[in-house]
């Protein structure tokens, strides 16, 4: 029984390490890295209190060197799927009802561990699982992890403290309920952080999870089971499944006990995956939550009296860090006649300067795509692009599949705004550049908001504040993340939640108190002090 009404410590962003010669943070993540690199992992399902080989296994490799081995990750049949919806339902019974404050300890011991004893091998496991260089996964696996999992310990006990007003004689109390049944996190390759907040939010709230990552992410994801453990979260609260996703999710999504989906990813799979919802609709005890954060296809767009080089600058980064694999990244750009010389001059000649290659070699600026399927996917972009009579390749245009998925970064110019990868989400470090006259800059915002179905993250330049309260009113809804003169990527926790609408998603803006509303069910509990004795009110008086 709690015996207190306890403050939790106060969230602040955690610090970014440099990772700059000579520091030791440096030392120890490459350390660490080599030690992970040259050693082999067998990741087991992580079902109630058991840790399962099945026998049926993948192999893990590292997407710039698709020969190495890493080990391999066992996958689930159907029977196994269903022990962890049973293995999840057994564990709800003491972990609904467990104080939260022990819940939040749990959650912000894994912090400590993620900022100390962990740091180096989250960092070095999502440098190699997912070809990120040791700054983004510095951004991702340490630092927005950490953020998601303290700002949600401060979140929750924001919600539990909003309580309605009472009137004489009454105390009214609302009590925020875990969802009756499991909730199913499935997460995507691209964030550690993403990986990790999924099901441990929905967790922190009083809920259990069936968790399935995404393939090419087990390998870090099994770091992220890892700390879990080492803070103390019980068996079966969290548990973790791969394998085949469309069974997995079938039987899931099969169960009376459903009670919620937490999804990210791309649009389509989160589209299949409601459908699915909407057919078993009747069969749930409850109504679930649907949360997804999906696609994008986000935009620069900049009035002719932006700044060149800060436009370049926003391109370099926002487009091409992580090799273009953040949800966030652009992907699209819309800049004036008058400022695209200089435009042009600068982000070529950066991107002339991004060195590609394994993230060991901490000079590399970009690493390889993911998966051969997103290789293919971007090279046939690109061939597309060099064979049409609508778009110019302007740098980069390379690719190879030798050693790793390496595709190289490239600025595809067109001159149809509607040209086919100013709207599809390719996912890889493509960015397509659309140049118009400067007398057209009103017009040009409209085809920023009707040209792709998403609207996720967006930014606009410029020096003219009315052009920016003309282009933010015109873009109102083109993106749930919107950036003035900023690059529209690296949102942080507790700062800029995020998420998006219109093929984006729900919108339920991961890190913030607006997410964790839909892990709760609350229940309004009226207490009467004195209660009536008489059925008879004063108006039927004689
Ligand atoms: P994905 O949709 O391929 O996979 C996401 C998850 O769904 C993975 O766990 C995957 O195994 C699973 N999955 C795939 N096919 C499935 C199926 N048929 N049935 C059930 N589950 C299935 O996405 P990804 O390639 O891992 O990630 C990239 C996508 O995620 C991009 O579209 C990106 O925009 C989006 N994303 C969005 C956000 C956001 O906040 N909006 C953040 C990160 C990534």
């Amino acid at each position: 029984m709690p015996k207190g009404i306890y403050n939790v410590p106060r969230a602040i962003n955690e610090p970014v390490k440099s990772y700059a010669p000579g520091s030791p943070e440096r030392e120890q993540v490459l350390k660490t890295y080599k030690e992970l690199y040259n050693s082999t992992v067998d990741i087991p399902l992580f079902i109630g209190d058991e840790e399962i080989k099945t026998g049926d296994t993948k192999r893990l490799f590292p997407p710039f060197d698709h020969q190495h081995n890493l080990g391999q990750y066992h996958q689930a049949d159907k029977p196994l799927v269903e022990k962890a919806i049973s293995s999840a339902l057994k564990a709800r019974e003491k972990w609904a009802t467990m104080p939260w404050e022990h819940r939040a300890a749990i959650f912000l011991k894994a912090a400590e561990l993620l900022a100390g004893p962990y740091r180096a091998k989250i960092n070095a496991a999502t440098m190699i699982a997912q070809g990120k260089t040791v700054h983004q996964a510095e951004i991702d696996s340490a630092c927005e992890f950490i953020d998601f999992l303290r700002f949600n310990v401060q979140f929750m006990t924001e919600i539990y403290a909003q309580q309605p007003v009472s009137s004489e004689g009454i105390w009214n109390r609302l009590e925020h309920r875990p969802l009756e049944g499991f909730v199913y996190a499935v997460t995507p390759f691209n964030f550690t952080a993403i990986a990790g907040n999924l099901p441990s939010c929905v967790a922190l709230m009083g809920n259990v999870v069936v968790w399935k990552p995404s393939a090419t992410q087990v390998y870090s994801a099994n770091v992220i089971m890892e700390v879990f453990q080492k803070a103390g979260l019980p068996k079966g609260v969290i548990n973790m499944v791969n394998g085949d996703s469309a069974m997995i999710t079938d039987t899931l999504l099969e169960s009376p006990d459903f009670a919620g989906i937490h999804f990210t990813g791309s649009t389509g799979v989160f589209n299949s995956m409601w459908a699915k919802i909407g057919q078993n609709i009747s069969k749930y005890k409850t109504y679930p939550r649907i949360v997804g954060e999906t696609g994008g296809k986000d935009f620069v767009w900049a009035h002719p009296s932006s700044n060149p080089i800060e436009v370049a600058t926003a391109l370099s980064r926002g487009a091409f860090e992580y090799q273009g694999q953040k949800c966030s990244a652009a992907s699209r750009a819309y800049i004036p006649a008058s400022i695209w010389g200089p435009v042009k001059e600068r982000v070529v000649a950066d991107i002339k300067s991004f060195k590609m290659g394994s993230p060991e070699d901490t000079s590399n600026f970009v690493s390889a795509v993911i998966t051969e399927a997103s290789f293919d996917k971007l090279a046939k972009a690109i061939d597309d692009a060099k064979a049409s009579s609508e778009a110019e390749v302007i740098v980069g245009g390379g690719y190879d599949k030798l050693k790793g998925w390496f595709i190289e970064p490239t600025i595809i110019v067109t001159t149809n705004p509607k040209y086919d990868t100013m709207s599809t989400e390719l996912f890889g470090p493509v960015l397509t550049i659309y140049v118009y006259e400067d007398a057209k800059w009103e017009e040009s915002l409209k085809l920023v908001d009707e040209t792709s179905i998403y609207a996720l993250t967006g930014a606009i330049f410029s020096q003219d504040r009315y052009a920016i309260d003309f282009a933010a009113k015109a873009l109102v809804n083109a993106a749930g993340n919107f950036y003035i003169n900023d690059k529209p990527t690296g949102a942080v926790v507790g700062q800029q939640p995020f998420g998006g609408a219109r093929a984006s998603g729900t919108n339920d803006k991961a890190g913030s108190i607006l997410n964790l509303l839909r892990w709760v069910s609350p229940r309004t509990i009226k207490e009467t002090f004195i209660p009536a004795t008489d059925y008879r009110y004063p108006f039927l008086g004689e």
